[in-house]
C-alpha cells in the first residue's frame, strides 16, 4: 500500500482524503497556506508543511512548493482533491517526473479531456451522445458560421475550448449578434484561458444536469456507479445534488453508464471521473468530463456503498478494481446540500470566526465538514464550509431527512446559505423532482 500521501488541497475534501488514508493505514502530509494552519486536517495530519502566504497562487497553486513538500516529507503520492491543481495536466506531469504518483488519470488524459473540443471528439468516437454543434473549432469565416448556426437553429452557444467554471460562454439568439459574440468570446478566452479557440453548440433551453460517476483502474477495467442530478444551480455552481436522478430508469442508467465506462476503456482512463450531460426530452448530451473526485461524490457513495476516495487511493496503488459492474447495486436515495459561508439572499461571502457549530445527525445523515467551534473561515478561498447529506430508502425519506437535518444545523458567528437550502428542499417543485437548470435562478429572480 502507498506509504505516505501528500494532500494538495484544503477544507472538507482534504479532511475527506485524510480519513480515507487513515482507513487504509496510509500516512498523511497536509500542506497549507499560512492562513490555514488551523484547518482540521492540518491538525490531524501526521506531518504538515506550510506552502506560503494565503493567496492560492502562492500556496495551493504553487507547484514547485508542493513538489518540494513531497520531497522533504518522503511522500510517495499526491492527492489533488478538486479545484486547485486537480485538473492541471502540467502539474500531473511534474508530479510524475519528480518521481511521485499523481492520484488521478495520466497527464495526457487530463489534457485530452481538458480541451473541450478534443474531449467531444473522443466521446463521439466512443459513441457517447454530444450536443449538436460545430464539430471542432470555429473558423473566421462569418458566412460559414452563420450557415452552421442556422442549421443548428437559434439559440446557439459559443464556448471557449479552454473554458471552465461556467466562464467563457455566450448564448446567441439571432444572427445579428453572432459575429460579435464570436469575436468577444474569442478575445475573452484568449485573456482568461490563453487559448482563443471557440466552438458552437445548439443551446438547450430547459435541460437538466445529469452526470455519471466512473471508476477505472490501470489494467483496462472500468465501471460506472450510476448518475447524479445536479440541476439545482446558481451561476453554474451546483447548490443541491441528488442520486439517483428522478425519472432515470435502471435500463437508461445501465445503458448510459456502460457507454461512459466504455469511453473510459477507449481513452485509457484511470481513477475516478465524471461524465457530465445535459438531459432534455429523454436525450443525453455530453458537455464535459471532470477528471477528478467531485464535491458531490458522497451521494453516490451513500446509494452504492462504494467509497470513491478509497478506490482512488487503491487504483493509484496499482490495484485492480475491487468491483465488477454486476456487483454495483443502488439502494435508496441521497441528497446533498452545499453549505456556504455567505448571505442566503445577497450571496455575499461571510468569512469569520465560528462561535457555535452544531452539525445535525441521526439515521441516514452524513456531514462532511472541516468546521469546529472557534475555527475561523478565511476570506481567501471557496466559501463552501460543509456538505449536509441525507440518505433514505426512498426519495421522500431522503427529503424528510435533509429537511430535519437543515433544521438542526446551527452555525453561529458567520452567515450561511442554510435558509436558501431550506426553502429549496421544502418547495413543492423540488419535492416533485426533475426541475431543470434554470429553475433556481428563475425562482431567485436572476433570469
Ligand atoms: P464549464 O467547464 O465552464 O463548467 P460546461 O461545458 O460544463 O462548462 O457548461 C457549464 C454549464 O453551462 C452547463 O452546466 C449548462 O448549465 C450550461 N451549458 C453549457 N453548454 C450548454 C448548451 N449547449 N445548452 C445549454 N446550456 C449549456
Amino acid at each position: 500500500m502507498l506509504d505516505k500521501v501528500l494532500i494538495a488541497n484544503r477544507g472538507e475534501i482534504a479532511l475527506r482524503v485524510l480519513r480515507a488514508c487513515r482507513e487504509l493505514g496510509i500516512k498523511t502530509v497536509a500542506v497549507h497556506s499560512s492562513a490555514d494552519a488551523n484547518l482540521k486536517h492540518v491538525l490531524l495530519a501526521d506531518e504538515t508543511v506550510c506552502l506560503g502566504p494565503p493567496p492560492s497562487i502562492n500556496s495551493y497553486l504553487n507547484m514547485p512548493a508542493i513538489i518540494a513538500a513531497a520531497e522533504i516529507t518522503d511522500s510517495v503520492a499526491i492527492h489533488p482533491g478538486y479545484g486547485f491543481l486537480s485538473e492541471n495536466a502540467n502539474f500531473a506531469e511534474q508530479v510524475n517526473e519528480s518521481g511521485f504518483i499523481f492520484i488521478g488519470p495520466k497527464p495526457e488524459t487530463i489534457r485530452l479531456m481538458g480541451d473541450k473540443v478534443s474531449a467531444i471528439e473522443a466521446m463521439q468516437e466512443a459513441g457517447v451522445p454530444c450536443v449538436p454543434g460545430s464539430d471542432g473549432i470555429l473558423s473566421d469565416d462569418n458566412l460559414e458560421n452563420a450557415r452552421l448556426a442556422k442549421k443548428l437553429g437559434y439559440p446557439v452557444i459559443i464556448k471557449a475550448v479552454g473554458g471552465g467554471g461556467g466562464r467563457g460562454m455566450r448564448v446567441v439568439h439571432s444572427e445579428a449578434y453572432l459575429f460579435n459574440a464570436i469575436s468577444i468570446t474569442k478575445s475573452e478566452s484568449a485573456a482568461a484561458f490563453g487559448n482563443e479557440n471557440v466552438y458552437m453548440e445548439k443551446f438547450l433551453e430547459r435541460p437538466r444536469h445529469v452526470e455519471f460517476q466512473v471508476l477505472a483502474d490501470n489494467h483496462g477495467n472500468a465501471i460506472h456507479l450510476g448518475e447524479r442530478d445536479c440541476s439545482m444551480q446558481r451561476k453554474h455552481q451546483k447548490v443541491v445534488e441528488e442520486a439517483p436522478a428522478p425519472g432515470i430508469t435502471p435500463e437508461i442508467r445501465m445503458q448510459m453508464g456502460e457507454r461512459c465506462a466504455e469511453a473510459c476503456r477507449n481513452i485509457g482512463y484511470r481513477g475516478a471521473g465524471t461524465f457530465e450531460f445535459l438531459y432534455q426530452d429523454g436525450e443525453f448530451y455530453f458537455i464535459e468530463m471532470n477528471t477528478r473526485v467531485q464535491v458531490e461524490h458522497p451521494i453516490t457513495e451513500l446509494i452504492t456503498g462504494v467509497d470513491i476516495v478509497k478506490e482512488q487511493l487503491l487504483i493509484a496503488n496499482g490495484n485492480r478494481l475491487r468491483y465488477k459492474q454486476s456487483e454495483i447495486k443502488w439502494e435508496g436515495h441521497a441528497i446533498e446540500c452545499r453549505i456556504n459561508a455567505e448571505d442566503a439572499k445577497t450571496f455575499m461571502p461571510s468569512p469569520g470566526k465560528i462561535t457555535t457549530w452544531h452539525p445535525p445527525g441521526g439515521p441516514g445523515i452524513r456531514v462532511d465538514s472541516h468546521l469546529y467551534n472557534g475555527y475561523e473561515v478565511p476570506p481567501y478561498y471557496d466559501s463552501m464550509i460543509a456538505k449536509i447529506i441525507a440518505h433514505g430508502d426512498t426519495r421522500q425519506t431522503a427529503i424528510a431527512r435533509i429537511n430535519t437535518a437543515l433544521s438542526e444545523l446551527v452555525v453561529e458567528g458567520i452567515k450561511t446559505n442554510t435558509p436558501l437550502h431550506q426553502e429549496i428542499c421544502q418547495h413543492s417543485a423540488f419535492k416533485k423532482g426533475g426541475t431543470d437548470i434554470n429553475y433556481l435562478e428563475n425562482r431567485l429572480g436572476l433570469k
